[in-house]
This record gives C-alpha cells, structure tokens and sequence, in this order.
C-alpha cells in the first residue's frame, strides 16, 4: 500500500492551487493529486497553450494576484492576465450607477481575467517542480475513512492502487459523488437561471473597464479579456430564455445583447461560442470530518454574479495549507479537527460574508424577488456617495474581505 502525509482528489484550480501552497509553506510534507481529467504535465505553457477566442475564463480578486505572487506563480500568470481597472455597475432603464476605480484605492488593479486554460497549465507546470505526486490520469472510486486518516482507491488504467493518507482533501468539483459518499450533505438553492457565457468583440476598446449590468432577467457581466476589444460575457438567463439564447444566430445574439446593454462600448461586433452553466447555490454547512475535508466548488458553489467563487476558496486554501505546515511542525496528527478546526472558522466567516454578497445581489436585482426599482437605484446611488459602503464593496470585488490581509502590500 503507497502512502502519504495528504492526498487531494482533483487537481482542478483548487486541488492544484492547494498542492502548490504545500509545496511552498509545509515543503516536508508528502503530497499525492490524483487527477481524471487528462492534462498535459510535460509541455511548458507556452508552448503547449493555444490561445482561443472562445476561451473560459476567470476574474482573479486583487487579493487572489497577492496570493499567487507568494506563492511564485504570478510572474507567468500575469503574462497572459488582463487588468480590470474600473468597474461600471448599473440597472437597465434606470438612472441609479456606480463605479469602482482601482487607482482611488490605491490599487494598480481591482482584479485579473486570466484563461482558465492558462492557470490551469501553469499550476500543473509548477507542480511538476515541486514536491509533489501527480497521478493523472487515474480517478479516486472509493475511500474509507479510517482512525488517523483514510483508505482511498486510486484507479489507474486496469489497475486499482490502495493509497492511505494522513489528511483526504476532497477538490472534486462536487460532482464525483465523493461528497455524498462519505455522508456530507450540501443545502442547495436553485436560482432557475443559467449562466451563459462567450467572448465578444465590441467596436471600442475595453481600456480595463468591466462592466456589470442589472436587467429584469438577471446580471450581465462583460470583463476585458485580452489586449484591445474583446470581453468575456457573463450572462444570467432565466431557465425559459437560455436555450434561445444558446441557439440564436450570431447576428440575433448580438442584437439582444445590444438592446440589453446598450452602447457604452459601441457596436457589438462578433460573439464565439456559447456555453451556459445551471446556476446555483451550494453550500455544506460542515465540510470536515477527522481525516477528511472539503475544498473549492466542493464544499461551496455561488452564483458567478460578482466572480467570487474561486477567490473565495483561494483565500481557503492558503489557510488551511497554513494549518497544516503549522500542525506538521507541532507533530500534531494532519486529520485531527483540533488541525482543521482554525482553518474552518475562519474560512466558514468568509464563505458566510461572500454568500451573503454575491446571493444579496442576486436577490436584490432579481425580477422575482428584487427591490423595488427605486429602492435599487437608491442603493446604487448610496453605494457612490458613501465612500465607507464603497470602499467595503470595493474591497469584496477585489477579493481582499472586511480586515487587512497578511499578504497586502503597504
Ligand atoms: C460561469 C461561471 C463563471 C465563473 N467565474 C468566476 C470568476 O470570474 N471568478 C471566480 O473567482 N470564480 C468564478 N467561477 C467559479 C469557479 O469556476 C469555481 O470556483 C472553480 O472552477 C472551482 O474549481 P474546483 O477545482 O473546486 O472544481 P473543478 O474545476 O470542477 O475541478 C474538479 C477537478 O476534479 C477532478 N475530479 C473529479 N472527480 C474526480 C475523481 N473521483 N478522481 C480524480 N479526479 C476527479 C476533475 O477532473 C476536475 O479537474 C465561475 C463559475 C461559473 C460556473
């Protein structure tokens, strides 16, 4: 039977970004990822990445560029990020907006939009200089816990290897049905939306402005994606809407958008392949056990309206990473909840202030549900004259939270 100290299931942007943070702050510890999915570990990124303008991509907080600069992966990410400067937030039809400058809180940038494509590839190059076990491509089919860790089932091809581990972080994405196996119950809330996502090409340039845009349908997302006028589109659909959405011609795509959106960026000139996503909110109330815990879209999935998700479980991962080159030096058991137990009481009050934010905003722009139109535009004018409320909102968007983090810079 292999064995080792911890072993993630899933090396997605979570499981590989928790591998990474071990390598750099408890370098002694043995670390196995054991990834399904195919991915390429011997190409460099550059030479293996094919820039696509149909690429998925992810907003990266202010604080997440702190976090990958610590753990020395920034300097290549950034190669391929782009900066938002400025966010424009409005409601469709009404008079009520506001706007998020970097440069008044004293930030080169609110956030990034990198390629999920190119983050990817990068945490699996750097972990192919760290000390870490890539297994990939074999997936986790059983895992028993046990006193003082777990049993885990590592299929490989034809072969099946038994594997035990001192500490199981489960970064599955929430779909294997690992979560439930192991009797882990998640509270779900369904939005009844989509998320429909493409990259569209406007007639001016982006300049670092992003925009977040209310209608009676849902939240419309456009962040610059790329040098000059290309964005990724975020947009929230009802159920009944999406289908329409997916299969209308390029130039019927683009008209709806435009009527939606309006002209702030000119025409709407090009739009590539279209993709949505069910939308909605999961949550599990208590995401450890001795010997096992969940991380990423596996213990917490948001809604995409104000693109927290992955910095949120960011933020998580280096925390718990912390607890336990901390526990490892104490020679404290790595499963023990006496470990684990710092590590969630700080990250559930982040998860219940990000759910709170993300979920508040839904709900107060939805057409079900919403404030009265007055009421938003109240809000949103008070979010511009109160430069207190802005500044707390400011500091969400760009991933730093209510207090100071150890990483920001002076
Ligand atoms: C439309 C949309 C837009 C978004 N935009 C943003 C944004 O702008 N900013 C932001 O912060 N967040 C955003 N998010 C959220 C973000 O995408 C997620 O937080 C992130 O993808 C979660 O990553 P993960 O590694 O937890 O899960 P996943 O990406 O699902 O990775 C799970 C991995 O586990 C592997 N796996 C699964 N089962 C097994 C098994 N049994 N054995 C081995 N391997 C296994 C899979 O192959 C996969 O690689 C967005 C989400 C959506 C839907």
């Amino acid at each position: 039977m292999a064995e080792c100290d911890v072993l993630i299931v899933g090396g997605g942007m979570a499981g590989a970004s928790l591998a990474l943070a071990l390598s750099r702050h408890a370098p002694e510890l043995s670390v196995t990822v054991v990834e399904n999915a195919p991915l390429d570990t011997e190409a460099a990124p550059e030479t293996h990445y094919q820039p696509s303008y149909d690429a998925r991509s992810t907003a990266l907080g202010w604080g997440s560029r702190l976090i990958y600069e610590d753990l020395g992966l920034w300097p290549a990410l950034a190669s391929r990020a782009t900066a938002i400067r400025r966010i424009h937030v409005s409601d469709r039809g009404r008079f009520g907006s506001t706007r998020l400058d970097a440069a008044e809180h004293g930030q080169e940038a609110l956030g990034y939009v990198v390629d999920n494509a190119w983050l990817g590839l990068n945490l699996v190059a750097s972990l192919k200089q760290a000390p870490v076990h890539w297994l990939c491509p074999a997936r986790v089919t059983q895992v028993i816990p046990q006193t003082g860790g777990a049993l885990v089932a590592v299929a490989k091809g034809e072969e099946t290897e038994q594997w035990h581990c001192g500490l199981l972080v489960v970064a599955d994405g929430g779909r294997s049905g690992l979560r439930e196996s192991l009797g882990f119950h998640a509270q779900q809330h369904d939005y009844g939306q989509h998320a429909l996502i493409a990259t569209v090409t406007t007639a001016r340039p982006h300049e670092g402005l992003a925009y977040e845009r209310f209608s009676d349908d849902g939240p419309i997302a456009l962040l610059p994606h790329g040098p000059e006028r290309d964005f990724a589109l975020v947009w929230t659909l009802p159920e009944d809407k999406v289908a329409d959405g997916l299969e209308a011609t390029p130039e019927v795509f683009l008209r709806q958008l435009q009527s939606l959106f309006g002209w702030r960026q000119g025409r709407f000139e090009q739009v590539g392949r279209r993709q949505s996503y069910p939308l909605s909110l999961q949550q599990v109330p208590q995401p450890a056990r001795p010997g096992v815990v969940l991380v990423g879209n596996a213990a917490h999935a948001l809604h995409p309206v104000a693109g927290q998700g992955f910095n949120l479980a960011l933020r998580g991962l280096v925390r718990l990473s912390q607890c336990l080159a901390e526990a490892s030096r104490r020679g404290q058991p790595l499963g023990a909840m006496a470990t684990l137990q710092p590590y969630l009481n700080e990250h559930q009050k982040d998860v219940e202030t990000i759910v709170g934010f993300s979920d508040g905003m839904v709900r107060l722009f939805s057409r079900e549900q919403g404030a009265p139109a007055a009421l938003r535009d109240l809000g949103l004018l008070a979010l511009d004259a109160a430069p207190g409320i802005k500044h707390w909102f400011a500091r969400q968007t760009m991933g730093l939270g209510g207090r100071r983090s150890s990483l920001e810079h002076d």
